[in-house]
């Protein structure tokens, strides 16, 4: 059975120092193509290649009887996925030709004096993001950049910032200062010093975005797994959907159990992957825009949705939202599988996502509401 990990890992909403440091040897396989051995039925192979974009591990594998189709796929695959991390990078310093690709870096250095022309996909991403932060009553806010790099995760500054210092940010929070113009697609964040950051939805669009140009490749099998965001076009085999273990957030080593996908995403957020620890409290990369602090209502929540865009938005949103108001939001928006778990270790799923997930024997969790 192939399993794909779905645990949330780093993403690009980051201060530039956290960058992963990963070994030599996964940079170096970063752009083979890796031809299983498996032949599952008359001239199927595998096709597989990984690389380090959006400050994970981007690895997207294929099933096809062709392999030089299988091959250019993969390779334009990536090429739009490295074209959606390049412009949604707000790390680049200025003067640095990164910086001119980028048209977050242009928004963001243009907060409080002009619109900003973007790219049609920047556009949505921002448009997307704009709409679910009204749904989930502003859970999702991709104005949070100056309360991230407030808190620096994974940087230098790991350390706890004042009261004072978070309550000064909070007036930059709020996608209503930001504005956008379908007609002229462009976007105009209306006070100096606002700050998008598209970390909590690029890492999905793009993979959707991936997955589009397989599918017009022919490809109708495969799997774009951008750092645990899983976006599947196909199923295994025509009958068999795919396997993602969801990695347990109290320990990293085993699974709370397994979910199946065929042609749709699965998404996880999770408090597990960037934080530091002050005095036995964890504090991690989610924030809670109405207090600028780490969002305490979950440690994991796995999201599955048709779009991989959205199930990303969501995995965050109903991580920020917690499960009391979540499964209901999952329920009122439809299509909507949700599994949440929190920290007195209970896992709580929507009825939807009960049926597609398998959970572990013998962990140690207990369970909500819904089951
Ligand atoms: P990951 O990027 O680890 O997969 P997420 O998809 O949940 O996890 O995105 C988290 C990133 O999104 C953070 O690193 C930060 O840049 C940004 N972010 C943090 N809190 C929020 C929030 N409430 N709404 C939107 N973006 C957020
Ligand atoms: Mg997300």
């Amino acid at each position: 059975m192939t399993q794909i990990i779905a645990a949330a890992a780093p993403g690009l909403g980051l201060v530039r120092t956290s960058r992963l440091k990963l070994p030599l040897a996964i940079i170096i396989a970063a752009s083979i193509f890796v031809t299983s051995g498996c032949t599952l039925f008359d001239n199927t192979r595998e096709y597989s290649s990984e690389r380090f974009i959006m400050d994970t591990i981007v690895s997207i594998k294929v099933f096809s009887e062709d392999k030089d189709r299988a091959e250019g796929a993969i390779r334009s695959a990536f090429e739009e996925f490295n074209r959606l991390a390049v412009l949604s990078d707000r790390f680049p310093e200025k003067g640095t030709p990164a910086f001119d690709k980028s048209d977050v870096c242009k928004i963001n250095d243009n907060a409080g004096i002009r619109p900003v022309k973007v790219d049609d996909d920047v556009f949505t991403m921002i448009e997307l993001s704009k709409k679910y932060n009204e749904i989930s009553e502003g859970a999702f806010d991709i104005t949070i950049g100056p309360l991230a790099d407030l808190w620096g995760f994974g940087g230098d500054n790991q350390e706890v910032p004042s009261d004072a210092k978070i309550r000064a940010l909070l007036p930059l929070v709020g996608s209503d200062k930001v504005e956008i113009d379908p007609q002229e697609k462009t976007v105009y964040l209306k006070k100096e010093d606002m700050l998008i950051d598209l970390g909590a939805v690029a890492k999905g669009y793009a993979a959707e975005k991936a997955a589009e140009v397989l599918a017009d490749k022919g490809i109708s099998r495969a799997v774009v797994n951008a750092g645990g965001n899983i976006c599947a076009l196909g199923g295994k085999t025509d009958s068999k959907p795919w396997v993602i273990g969801i990695q347990d957030p109290l320990d990293a080593s085993s699974l709370v159990g397994t979910v199946e996908v065929k042609d749709e995403a699965a998404v996880t957020s999770g408090d597990y992957q960037r934080f530091f620890e002050v005095e036995g409290v964890k504090y991690h990369h989610i924030l809670d825009p109405s207090t600028g602090k780490p969002a305490r209502a979950s440690i994991g929540v796995t999201v599955i949705n048709q779009s991989s865009a959205v199930a990303d938005i969501l995995s965050t949103a109903l991580f920020v939202a917690g499960p009391e108001k979540g499964l209901k939001l999952a329920e009122e928006l439809g299509n909507t599988d949700v599994l949440y778990i929190t920290k007195d270790k209970t896992i709580t799923m929507s009825p939807g996502m009960e049926a597609k997930v398998s959970l572990s024997s013998g962990n140690a969790f207990k369970f909500g509401r819904d089951k």
